[in-house]
């Protein structure tokens, strides 16, 4: 993994320092508390050592030691409180840390939202404005009140072991710094080990809400097995690099004990020497080094533990400072200047970068979602009814057909009509007249309120889906693009592994060769969230360009609204008259042109399915038809 200069140097810097140093008074509180803490654990161990000796050793009455254990449960309670200060100071420092975080990122992203928007896939920076900054958490709620804790407890329980015997202490003193030593040493290891499992994680982010968004196109081109795998595998992977770090705690864990365990066992085999062999050493003074020495090593174990945790921490801070620092040094730069991009976890790489905008099927999708809920499924769960292939292009017949997105929303009773195979049908009317939404029915996308669609005599909701999207492309205004090449985008048009030369011809057909030629990578370019942009035009000539892998016998095609150049369109609509040839092409038809060329008109209004014939048919018969053209022919001219 390649870091840029420019994020390293900023590191020198230092987030983490501006971070703590706006919490200077509070770690000054741990580091008394801490100071309390050490004292209260001595003191307890003191008291405890008093009274095992006075009613072991010297036989008092338990009645006379109330005294003791009152004090005994008073240490007891303030040790408890005061640690739980402590924790509380951290978890306070974290929350407001991770505020700050948020707020700095969502400020330098909101700083440059256009050129932010181009660089990396949106879910990698979902991940890091969310997941990452919550794994920073445990470097300040964990790590800073542990390693305080741990800097001074220790000391003083040493002091207070060599006080008590000095062979003891030099023990401890010798034994101690093996703990930070194999620290380091592990430290080293997870480092890069938790900054690819965050790398992992933001990759498997960006593949996720992808395909999450661009679902309905998956569906359409048979692709949804494929992408499962794809996100099974990025899965997998942040799996395996979670399960490495896990695998180094886990022995670090394990190292830790024996060292612990042996350092106490040397300490008991010398006291006791001391005790039974030379007998020149008091009862008391050898159960209270034996109380305070597992005390000892269990703070320096515990400041193992939150330094590997804040390791974790630490790869997800840097993270973050790297973000801040790219966008920080970016705003200094002028807008709409070239911009090497830097390769990064959650960055796909691009060498230029030109207007983009971020648009999904995921609306279609949820939408989708939301009014299938309690309906029917437009398909059956069976492969058994399958459309048989030698019906195509299909007859399409929809009987009766009605749809209505809830009780009181939007209602479409298209009625009964029969498309016949190989005709090209446009459908047309004003806005909001429903004509997408009985595309999506003839689609399979939604399923009937009543009635049905037939495709070769059998209803659709009987097909089974796979075999029905088998011979179906729907071309929507705004195609969804993945985040990959422009070769890999075609390639979605089919199931089916393709030749480089097949990706050629397609896009050739579909007039994106010219556009190949321009771009630095050709057919290698990135393209899609995080890559180069594509215009409007752009993207529909991609999706024609799959359909050219599919050759699909039914093609539905939602003509673009916006302007496109004359040129363009010129390449749209051969490409659509090419593939029209041995399909069924019912578009969603905003242009007088194309409107005239249909075999057939399907004119919609509020819903309803109000005329159905040729443009000259409609001319003589309905009026709303007739006026809409003139319309048309006036915004022509005018
Ligand atoms: P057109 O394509 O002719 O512009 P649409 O079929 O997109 O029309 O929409 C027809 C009507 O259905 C509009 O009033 C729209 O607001 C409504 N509509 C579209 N999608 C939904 C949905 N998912 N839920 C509720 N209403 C919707």
């Amino acid at each position: 993994m390649k870091k840029s200069k420019t994020g390293r140097g900023r590191q020198k810097s230092g987030l983490l320092p501006e971070l703590m140093a706006a919490h200077q008074k509070r770690t000054l509180l741990i580091r008394l508390l801490s100071l309390a803490l050490g004292a209260a654990t001595i003191g307890q161990a003191v008291l405890l050592a008093q009274a095992v000796q006075r009613i072991f050793v010297e036989k008092a009455a338990p009645a006379s030691l109330i005294a003791v254990f009152a004090l005994l449960l008073g240490v007891m309670a303030v040790r408890t409180l005061l640690a739980h200060a402590n924790g509380r100071i951290g978890l306070r420092i974290a929350a407001d840390a991770k505020k700050e975080l948020r707020a700095r990122l969502l400020r330098t992203l909101a700083a440059n939202p256009l050129i932010t928007a181009r660089q990396g896939q949106t879910g990698g920076k979902v991940s890091l404005a969310l997941d990452t900054v919550d794994e920073a958490d445990g470097y300040f709620s964990q790590y800073t009140p542990k390693m305080i804790e741990a800097s001074i407890i220790p000391l003083l329980i040493l002091i207070a072991v060599f006080i008590l015997h000095v062979p003891s202490g030099l023990i401890l003193l010798f034994t101690a710094p093996f703990i930070p030593l194999f620290m380091a040493l592990i430290g080293i290891q997870t480092k890069h080990k938790s900054e690819e499992k965050f790398e992992q994680l933001a990759r498997f982010s960006g593949t996720f809400l992808d395909s999450l968004q661009g679902l309905v196109t998956l569906k359409l081109f048979g692709r949804a097995k494929r992408q499962e795998r794809e996100i099974e595998r990025s899965s997998l992977s942040y799996r395996d690099a979670t399960m490495d770090i896990l695998r180094v705690a886990f022995t670090n864990t394990f190292a830790l004990e024996t060292i612990v365990m042996l350092g106490i066992g040397i300490v008991a085999l010398e006291l006791a020497l001391q005790l039974v062999v030379f007998k020149n050493m008091q009862f008391h003074t050898a159960f209270l080094i034996l109380l305070l020495v597992p005390e000892f090593y269990n703070l320096l174990k515990n400041m193992g533990t939150a330094f590997h945790g804040g390791r974790t921490s630490l790869g997800a801070i840097r993270n973050i400072e790297l973000t801040l620092a790219e966008n920080g040094i970016r705003e200094t730069q002028t807008a709409g200047q070239s911009d090497n991009q830097s390769v990064r976890g959650n960055t796909v790489t691009g060498s230029t970068m030109m207007g983009s905008t971020v648009t999904s099927d995921v609306d279609a999708a949820s939408d989708l979602g939301a009014s299938r809920g309690d309906q029917t499924p437009a398909f059956a769960a069976s492969q058994e009814d399958s459309v048989p292939e030698k019906s195509f292009p299909p007859a399409i017949e929809l009987s009766e057909l009605s749809f209505h997105y809830g009780s009181d929303a939007f209602t479409l009773n298209a009625g009964s009509l029969l498309i016949e195979p190989g005709q090209q049908i446009a459908i047309v009317g004003k806005s909001g007249s429903g004509k997408t939404t009985l595309l999506h029915l003839i689609a399979g996308l939604l399923p009937p309120s009543s009635g049905e669609v037939r495709i070769a005599g059998r209803a659709l909701t009987q097909a089974s889906e796979d075999d029905w999207f088998k011979h179906v492309t729907y071309i929507t205004q705004h195609p969804y693009i993945f985040a990959g090449t422009v070769a890999e985008n075609i390639a979605i048009g089919t199931d089916r592994d393709v030749s480089r030369t097949e990706i050629v011809q397609a896009a050739e057909a579909a007039g994106l060769s010219a556009l190949a030629a321009e771009l630095e990578h050709g057919y290698d370019t990135i393209v899609g969230d995080g890559g180069r942009g594509l215009s409007g035009g752009e993207k529909q000539r991609l999706a024609l360009a799959r359909a050219f892998l599919k050759r699909p016998s039914v093609l539905l095609f939602d003509e673009p609204t916006v302007g496109l150049d004359l040129h363009t369109e010129r390449i749209l609509m051969q490409a659509i008259a090419e593939l029209s040839q041995q399909a069924t092409v019912i578009t969603i038809a905003h242009r007088l042109h194309t409107i005239r060329q249909a075999d057939r008109i399907l004119f919609m209004e509020q819903g309803r399915l109000i005329g159905s014939g040729s443009h000259e048919e409609l001319l003589d018969t309905l009026p709303p038809y007739a006026q809409m053209v003139e319309i048309q022919r006036k915004g022509i001219t005018t």
